[in-house]
């Protein structure tokens, strides 16, 4: 891209103190990072594309917040303590409106984490974003997908639901006139990485995953690696005062929070015998965390509803449909 050293020099260069552990950060063919004794090295990657992940005229600062936080939230679904991050950038013309705010939001959330841009790339063309980080898990203790055993007691973070509900409001404006659709808006946006979590998890759950695809589908994923099924309560299932204002229907907010991706949230499975475990391990992460319902056998995700099976059919998760 013309004028790619200015933009790079302007807007990534600089804008964080060194981590000790980067030898050599943006400017040369590679960076150079040492890392610590004794840790694998969890590694992430994630695109985000204009049209499909956000919109195009979206908020550069909410942007660049999803962007992170989704690629960090993959590391707290390992355990992992975030490192590096290196940051490929398209876009169709040096856009310095757009990156100013971008940058900013960027490089907040990245010192909240103690994340550090070592390096990237730059090139023109439809606006896409690639993020890849870098961090931390302390050899052989990495959150898996595939530990969970019959009997386990599935748990959830924070509450679930509201992403869902600020895609349909971007996507249709006449929502927006709904109670709090704007707050929902913005929490499609904006969410924290539950990386203290994910690293107080660690010798207690027994599996573990970021919710991106909606709780059903992410779920699903930890039954199938570890072959068993589940049983969820759609009665516990966390739910947020403001979706419940929007939706006026507690049933359709259970549906909400059981297929809307993008919420960033853990859920995980604990061991009976560290049941009683998880409130004190996590009691300084700051992190509301609900037991939704148990590890079955194979083969079955049962809904029920205090003991009442339920049947209901849900929606995909689709991103963006434009
Ligand atoms: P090369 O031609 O060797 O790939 P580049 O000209 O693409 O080098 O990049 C120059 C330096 O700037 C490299 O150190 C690269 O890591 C860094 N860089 C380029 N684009 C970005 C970006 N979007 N974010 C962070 N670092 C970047
Ligand atoms: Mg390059």
């Amino acid at each position: 891209m013309s004028g790619e050293f200015n933009l790079i020099d302007k807007y990534f260069s600089n804008r964080q103190s060194q981590r000790k552990d980067v030898l050599l950060s943006l400017g040369d063919d590679c960076a150079l990072v040492k890392p610590p004794e004794n840790v694998s090295i969890a590694i992430s990657t994630d695109t985000l594309v204009a049209g499909t992940h956000f919109l195009a005229s979206a908020n550069p600062a909410w942007v660049a917040h999803k962007a992170l936080a989704s690629n960090i939230s993959d590391l707290a679904a390992m355990g992992a303590t975030p490192a590096w991050v290196s940051f490929a950038l398209t876009m169709p013309e040096p856009d310095e409106q757009w990156l100013e705010p971008f940058c900013q939001s960027f490089f907040e959330l990245a010192d909240y984490f103690g994340i550090q841009l070592i390096g990237g790339d730059t090139t023109k063309g439809p606006l896409s974003l690639t993020l890849t980080v870098q961090g931390f898990v302390p050899e052989e203790r990495a959150l898996k997908r595939d530990g969970a055993e019959i009997g386990d007691w599935i748990f959830v973070t924070g509450e679930l639901g509201d992403s869902k509900a600020g895609l349909e409001v971007i996507l249709d404006p006449a929502k927006r006139s709904q109670p709090s659709a704007v707050e929902l808006e913005k929490r499609h946006y904006i969410s924290t990485p539950r990386v203290l979590v994910g690293q107080a998890l660690l010798g207690v759950a027994s599996a573990a995953i970021d919710i991106s695809d909606g709780l059903i589908s992410d779920l699903g994923h930890i039954l199938k690696r570890s072959n068993v099924g589940a049983s969820i309560d759609v009665s516990l299932l966390p739910v947020s005062d403001t979706l419940r204002a929007y939706l006026q229907d507690s049933t359709s907010a259970q549906k909400y929070a059981l297929s809307s991706g993008e919420e960033y949230e853990l859920c995980f499975t604990v061991p009976d015998q560290n049941k009683g475990m998880v409130e004190s391990a996590l009691a300084h992460c700051g992190a509301k965390v609900t037991c939704i319902g148990q590890v079955r056998p194979q083969g079955v995700l049962e809904l029920h509803q205090q003991g009442n099976p339920i049947y209901w059919q849900l929606a995909g998760y689709d991103h963006f449909k434009v």
